[in-house]
């Protein structure tokens, strides 16, 4: 991956963010506050903004710059997990105009850790590790087999997908869905739906 591609992945998460906004804020709306699809279209309007303006010569220094300006344009939850995923992502990476495959499922797998030392999150929660989780999962699985980039992201985005499918019939135990307890059962979670709208930015852009 080379930071023309990183870029890209980001501009796609973008226009895909901003797409889907009223969808994740409707999902929101249900289990949370009904913000989510309007915090995420205010991060990744900042994050392309931040792209339009910097020449970047690290691809590691894109992600922890997209990071960053999660961090400190997103409200909510979602705005300081999301940052210190692609934060430490962009800190895995070697320093440098390219990353390999393993280097870059050795950064996926650190932008899960994060959010899972941040949220406290274990599968099952209700939460973007649901969806986190099995997508690294299925691109290292990919990546170990041998498998190139467009193939590794389109395996993590269906899981991804199947993982945000998964959380409806989960009972929310973090963030504000957990609030209402069983009656969160029965709606797909946002932030689990997001997270596979990011993952499937990345087969979109790869795809031969
Ligand atoms: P807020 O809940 O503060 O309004 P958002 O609406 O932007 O923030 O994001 C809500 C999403 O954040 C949830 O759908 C859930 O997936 C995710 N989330 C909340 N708390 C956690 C956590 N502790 N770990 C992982 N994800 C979480
Ligand atoms: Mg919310």
């Amino acid at each position: 991956m080379d930071v023309a591609l990183a870029t890209g992945w980001l501009r796609a998460v973008a226009e895909s963010v901003a797409a889907e906004a009223d969808e994740l804020t409707k999902l929101d709306s249900a289990i949370g506050d009904g913000d989510h699809g309007v915090n995420l279209r205010r991060g990744f309007t900042a994050v392309t903004a931040l792209l339009d303006g910097t020449a970047f010569t690290s691809v590691g220094d894109v992600f922890v710059r997209t990071g960053g300006t999660l961090i400190s344009k997103v409200g909510g939850a979602s705005g300081p997990l999301y940052g210190s995923a692609f934060r430490a992502l962009g800190k895995a990476l070697p320093a440098g105009p390219s990353a390999t495959l393993p280097d870059l499922a050795t950064g996926l797998r650190a932008g899960l850790e994060a959010v899972s030392a941040l949220g406290g999150a274990v599968p099952g929660d209700k939460t973007i590790v649901d969806a986190y989780r099995p997508a690294v999962a299925a691109f290292e699985e990919a990546v170990i087999g041998g498998a190139a980039l467009p193939e590794a992201a389109a395996g993590a985005a269906r899981a991804a997908g199947d993982g945000a499918r998964a959380t409806i019939s989960l009972t929310a135990r973090k963030g504000r869905a957990s609030y209402l307890g069983e009656r969160s059962a029965g709606h797909q979670d946002p932030g689990a739906t997001s997270t596979w709208l990011i993952f499937q930015a990345l087969a979109d852009v790869t795809a031969p």
